[in-house]
């Protein structure tokens, strides 16, 4: 499942195809994925200028020239792939249409962007930008991980008297934006805290020492994203996915890396999903 810098990542490369282009082109092919497609978004969205392209947890939103945003969220599996750039910078022609090609957006520069979703758990919709932030699916977000609203004495005061386990409460999107399961084990395992421990119970201190480490663990992973793009031209055009190393997280059985720290990573499993982490050095 994309995570905030795998949907970071895609905004990028989509970036230099749509940003200050105008759609010529959108093709549509059913009627609906997670939901039904707005009404008309084929007219709606052909001959409008992408004045900015830009990204909300782990939403894309194109703001267009008519004064409507496009809403893009990958879900589980969806893909973006960019084909036919003519900055020469991708070299691909347009592949034919493959099975699960939902939506296919034709740039005025020849770029063409493609969403795929097999399981269609992804969603697209149409909405008023001036009104974008109280769309359902952004309404209650938290604050964004990277943007300055998301400080120490924020988090701290977001969790204080809290019973859930801190992993749980760094997963809770009213409290932090787009933060998922892989970066909260990186996060909790380069902090040294406990996955279980209950958030509200964790020292003023250690929760602020929280908050450096989200952004780097987050920073790391987009500027590994970034270096993926740079080998796009060898890609089949596909954005966002790329190899990126974890201290914990799928390492169930393997040494610790902490320096001095002889523990075994172990897997549990908290409200569901999987949680990495060192039961040594993870207090
Ligand atoms: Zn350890």
């Amino acid at each position: 499942m994309p995570e905030l810098p795998e949907v970071e990542t895609v905004r990028r490369g989509l970036a230099p195809a749509m940003e200050g282009k105008t759609i010529t082109h959108v093709e549509v092919n059913r009627p609906d994925l997670r939901w039904p497609f707005p009404e008309n978004m084929a007219q709606r969205l052909t001959g409008k200028r992408v004045e900015n392209l830009r990204r909300r947890s782990k939403y894309i939103l194109a703001d267009l020239s008519s004064g409507e945003t496009l809403l893009i969220h990958l879900g589980m599996s969806g893909r973006m792939t960019v084909s036919g750039d003519p900055l020469g910078q991708f070299h691909h022609d347009h592949p034919a249409t493959q099975k699960h090609d939902h939506v296919v957006i034709d740039m005025e520069n020849g770029a063409r962007i493609t969403f795929n979703d097999p399981r269609r758990f992804g969603a697209i919709d149409l909405i008023t930008t001036a009104s974008a932030e109280t769309h359902m699916l952004l309404a209650k977000l938290g604050p964004e991980p990277l943007g300055n609203d998301f400080h120490e004495s924020y988090l701290v005061e977001s969790l204080q008297g809290k019973n859930t386990p801190i992993k749980s409460a760094l997963l809770d999107q009213r409290i932090i934006a787009g933060l998922g399961n892989i970066y909260v084990c990186e996060t909790l395992f380069r902090c040294g805290i406990s996955p279980r421990r209950k958030a509200g119970n964790i020292s003023k201190s250690r929760v602020q020492t929280l908050v450096p480490v989200i952004r780097k663990v987050l920073k790391d992973a987009i500027e590994a994203g970034g270096s993926s793009l740079k080998d796009f031209r060898q890609a089949d055009g596909e954005l966002g996915y790329f190899q990126h190393s974890f201290d914990v997280y799928d390492r169930e059985g393997h040494p610790c890396r902490t320096p001095g720290c002889n523990g075994t990573i172990a897997r549990i499993t908290q409200s569901g999903r999987s949680t990495f982490h060192c039961p040594q050095c993870q207090r």
